[in-house]
This record gives structure tokens, C-alpha cells and sequence, in this order.
């Protein structure tokens, strides 16, 4: 039974710096529990002053101890250390984690705390694989290039996966040497805190990895604009990534990576090897967090031929998903994060159905489940490209049909003007697939399938507008890395 009493959920109220929790001073604000809208706990909002300190704090310790300077894989042992030691307390972060956002405890479980541990153990691994190499230069000189951590690494993370999103920023960054300052969404913020914590006791020394608490206008915009950060990595809109590049371009052009918005298309063709499968993996891909998810498959691209068995599976799946709140055990359909963002879901669901959309399933909100903020599981049909549900990011459970005939018509509806995060295409044709990888516009194409694996050797990361930079992968590690030059003349 994996049920809970949220009431009974202690919460890390507070900012983690040098170690230690450092509890607010100053503003605040109340944070709501999703499931039910329920206030629970107070936010403290890190000041200018607050952010200079924890920055200034984790560049002194990142010199004074060894974090950067010992064995490589000394450093590795204790981020292994730091992996266990979640996966030892997966129950308490699991449901501090379900509590505060929109992961139901089953999954938190399963797939948050579980990816968390291994995603720290995947970058621990890297510790002492990245040296830097030798440069071809005259032979009566050596030359070097070194790879050195940038020292304080600035982390920024959105609502939707609270403990995934520190494990890519936090884990390449520490596995690199660097000291994190990490603020989480202000919506979603206190599973971080735990996190910092375990990360001390497992030995990362303390001001290594920190946590400010705050808004992002106050406490993001004066964490990018600080001189003592060298690289910012955040993960969040299209609209704050612009904001958070130009805040680093007027405070000492820091490098940053940026996981943006996405809009990413599934392009079905009727060869497709198994219709069940895909329409699973379909439903899936759009329900999954109902939708709050940046690769979630939000526009179905399907052959005309298939289009309608294909609506039909969809609709049958859709109507199945489990609302309810995030500590039941059997819920498998979060609620949204917030009624505003549930508001502007419906927004753009009313403006596409006055435009000529039609709802096969769903279409507005559900009826309130204790007050928390659900939506219906919603198809829309007779789209056009130029509607605001084909059109924008909606970060909900709505997916759009649009239907297609020949493979070049199919490939340029899948090709979104702004977006290239994700695509998928389901086809038993190999060429096709092929053709269809080579052309999609995407950081990551998923070929009959849908959806990341645990393969965190693959980095993830967008083209166009949804984003500069990788997380996972090597890439990742080595985006937390600057290069020295050394030319030795013998
Ligand atoms: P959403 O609109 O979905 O909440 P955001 O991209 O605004 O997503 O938020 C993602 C993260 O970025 C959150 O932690 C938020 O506090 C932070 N953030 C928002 N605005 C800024 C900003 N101007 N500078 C730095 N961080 C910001």
C-alpha cells in the first residue's frame, strides 16, 4: 500500500547553504499543494543579499576543500555514496516529492527518486573520464589542453520533475568539480532541500551543493547575475530562458545550457508495426504528468488510412487514466500544477474549439477532485496549423490530430516553426524512418517508440526555439567543464 497522510510529511522549510538548512528572513509566500490546493507550508524568497551570500559562500568552499582537487575518483565514490543513500531513503523523498508536486507516489517511486539515484551514479561514473588531451603541436613543445570546473555552477529547475531535474544539473556539475547553487521552481520546492541535505551526509562537503529558495524575478534573476557564478544550466519556458541568456550576456557572458518549451510531434504512418503499441505509446507520451512533461508527443501526425482506428484506440485509452491525488497509490493522472496554469490550458482549448476544433474526448476542466486543479484527458480533431492548440505549448493532457496522406506532407505538418525538442515516428519501413530522422527538425527522434529509457548516455536538448546546450550524456559533463590551453617548450 503506498498511500500517505500528506499532513504527516515533514517539510525542509528553508533555504541549504554551507551545509546547513538556513531558514527564511524577510519575504515569504505559501506554497499549495496540487492535489488539493491546500496551503502547507511558507516559501521563503531569497534576497540579492541572500543569493551574494550563498554564492559567495559555495565559490569559497569549492577552494578551500578538496572537492575539486582529490582523486577523481574519490569524488566518484562519494557521488555513488550520494546515490545510494537516496535510493536508501526513496520512501521519504518519494513522498516528499509526491506531496509538493504532481508526480503520483507510485511513480515518484518508481521513476523520480529511482532515475534520480542512477542519474547521480551515471555522472559519478564520469568523474575521472574527462582529463582533457594532447594537442598535435611542434615536436619540441607539448601541447595540453586541461579540462577545470568553472566553480560555482548556477542550476535553475521547473515544477514537473523537481528531483530529476537537480540529478542532470546538480550530478554533471558536482561529477566536474564545480559547487552547485540550486534553486528550485517556487511552486515545487522543498524535495531539493532533502536532496542538498543527503548529499552532505554522504560526504559531498558542506557549501558544495546548496539550495535557494525564491522566485524567479527575484532570486533566478540575481543567481544568473552574479560574478562569482561561471555557468548557468536551467530547464523551464522559451520566454525565461531569453530572459536568463540576457542576464547572462549583461553580467559576464557566462555559458548556459537551456531546456526549453517543446511541441513535439508523433508522426504515425499506417505501416506502423503494431497500432496497439503505438497508440499506447501515444497515450502515454501525452498523459504521462498529464502532459506537464517538456518532450510530452503533444501533436499526433497520423496517415489518413489509419487516422480513424488510430482516434478510436486513443479515446478508449484516454478514457481509462485514474485521477486523484498524488498520495494515493493508485492514482495514475495528476492533477495540474496550479489553477492558473489550468486556466490557461482551458484558454487555449476554448480558443482552438471556437476556431473550428472539435473535443473527441474531453475538452474543459474535471470536476474538481478536493479541490485540486485536473484536467480531461483531451483529443482534438479538425485542427489547422495556425491554431493556438497545434501552435503553442499547453504543458497539459491535450493532444492534437492531424492527418496526412503522402510522407512529404506528413514530415512537413510534423515540422513545428518554433519548437524541436522531441519527435517520434512509427513506421515498419526502415528508409521511411530514416528519411524521417534525417529531416525532423528535433534534438532527440524516438523511432517506434516514444519517451526516454534509462540510457542517461543519450543527451537531451533542443533545436530552434526549444533550447541551447545538452543535459545527460557526456555532453552534459563536459558543458560543466571549461578548457585550459598549456603549450610546454622544452
Ligand atoms: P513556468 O512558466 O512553467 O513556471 P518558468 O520557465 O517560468 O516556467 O520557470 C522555471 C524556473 O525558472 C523556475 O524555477 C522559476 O522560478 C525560474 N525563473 C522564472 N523567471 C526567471 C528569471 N527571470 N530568472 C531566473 N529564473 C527564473
Amino acid at each position: 500500500m503506498l498511500d500517505f497522510d500528506p499532513a504527516a510529511v515533514a517539510i525542509p522549510a528553508g533555504h541549504f547553504i554551507g551545509g546547513r538548512l538556513v531558514p527564511g528572513e524577510g519575504e515569504a509566500i505559501g506554497v499549495r499543494r496540487p492535489s488539493d490546493s491546500a496551503l502547507y507550508a511558507d516559501l521563503p524568497i531569497a534576497s540579492a543579499d541572500l543569493v551574494d551570500r550563498a554564492v559567495s559562500n559555495a565559490a569559497e568552499a569549492q577552494r578551500r576543500t578538496d572537492w575539486a582537487s582529490r582523486a577523481p575518483r574519490e569524488r566518484a565514490r562519494v557521488l555513488r555514496r550520494f546515490a545510494d543513500l537516496i535510493d536508501a531513503r526513496a520512501e521519504e523523498l518519494g513522498r516528499l516529492e509526491a506531496l509538493g508536486s504532481t508526480r503520483p507516489i507510485a511513480q515518484a517511486l518508481a521513476v523520480d527518486v529511482a532515475s534520480t539515484a542512477e542519474g547521480f551514479r551515471f555522472f559519478a561514473e564520469y568523474a575521472d573520464k574527462l582529463g582533457g588531451e594532447v594537442a598535435a603541436t611542434r615536436s619540441d613543445s607539448l601541447g595540453l589542453v586541461i579540462s577545470e570546473p568553472y566553480g560555482v555552477v548556477a542550476a535553475i529547475t521547473p515544477w514537473n520533475f523537481p528531483l530529476s531535474m537537480a540529478s542532470w544539473k546538480a550530478g554533471p556539475a558536482l561529477a566536474a568539480g564545480n559547487a552547485v547553487v540550486l534553486k528550485p521552481s517556487e511552486l515545487t520546492p522543498f524535495s531539493t532541500v532533502r536532496l542538498a541535505q543527503l548529499a552532505v551526509e554522504a560526504g559531498v562537503p558542506p557549501g558544495i551543493f546548496n539550495v535557494v529558495q525564491g522566485t524567479g524575478a527575484v532570486t533566478g534573476d540575481a543567481l544568473c547575475r552574479h560574478p562569482l557564478v561561471g555557468k548557468i544550466s536551467f530547464t523551464g519556458s522559451t520566454r525565461t530562458g531569453a530572459a536568463i541568456m540576457a542576464a547572462s550576456a549583461a553580467s559576464g557572458a557566462k555559458p548556459v545550457t537551456l531546456e526549453l518549451g517543446g511541441k513535439s510531434p508523433q508522426l504515425v504512418f499506417a505501416d506502423t508495426p503494431s497500432a496497439d503499441k503505438t497508440a499506447r505509446q501515444v497515450a502515454a507520451s501525452i498523459l504521462g504528468n498529464a502532459g506537464q512533461v517538456c518532450v510530452a508527443g503533444s501533436r499526433l501526425i497520423v496517415q489518413r488510412r489509419l487516422r480513424d482506428e488510430m482516434v478510436e484506440r486513443l479515446a478508449a485509452l484516454f478514457a481509462e487514466v485514474r485521477p486523484g491525488p498524488t498520495w494515493h497509490g493508485d492514482t495514475s493522472f495528476p492533477p495540474i500544477i496550479s489553477t492558473p496554469q489550468a486556466d490557461r490550458i482551458d484558454g487555449i482549448v476554448r480558443r482552438s474549439l471556437a476556431a473550428g476544433a472539435k473535443a473527441v474526448i474531453g475538452g474543459r476542466r474535471m470536476a474538481a477532485i478536493q479541490d485540486g486543479a485536473f484536467y480531461e484527458p483531451t483529443i482534438l480533431t479538425d485542427v489547422t496549423d495556425d491554431m493556438p492548440a497545434v501552435r503553442e505549448e499547453i504543458f497539459g493532457p491535450v493532444l492534437t490530430v492531424q492527418a496526412f496522406d503522402e510522407e512529404e506532407e506528413g514530415l512537413a505538418l510534423a515540422d513545428h516553426p518554433d519548437f524541436g525538442l522531441a519527435a517520434g515516428v512509427h513506421t515498419a519501413d526502415l528508409g521511411r524512418a530514416m528519411r524521417a530522422v534525417r529531416r525532423l527538425q528535433a534534438g532527440t527522434v524516438w523511432v517506434n517508440r516514444y519517451g526516454r529509457t534509462a540510457d542517461f548516455i543519450l543527451p537531451t536538448g533542443g533545436y530552434k526555439r526549444s533550447g541551447i546546450g545538452k543535459d545527460l550524456g557526456r555532453q552534459a559533463v563536459e558543458a560543466n567543464l571549461r578548457h585550459k590551453s598549456v603549450l610546454i617548450e622544452f
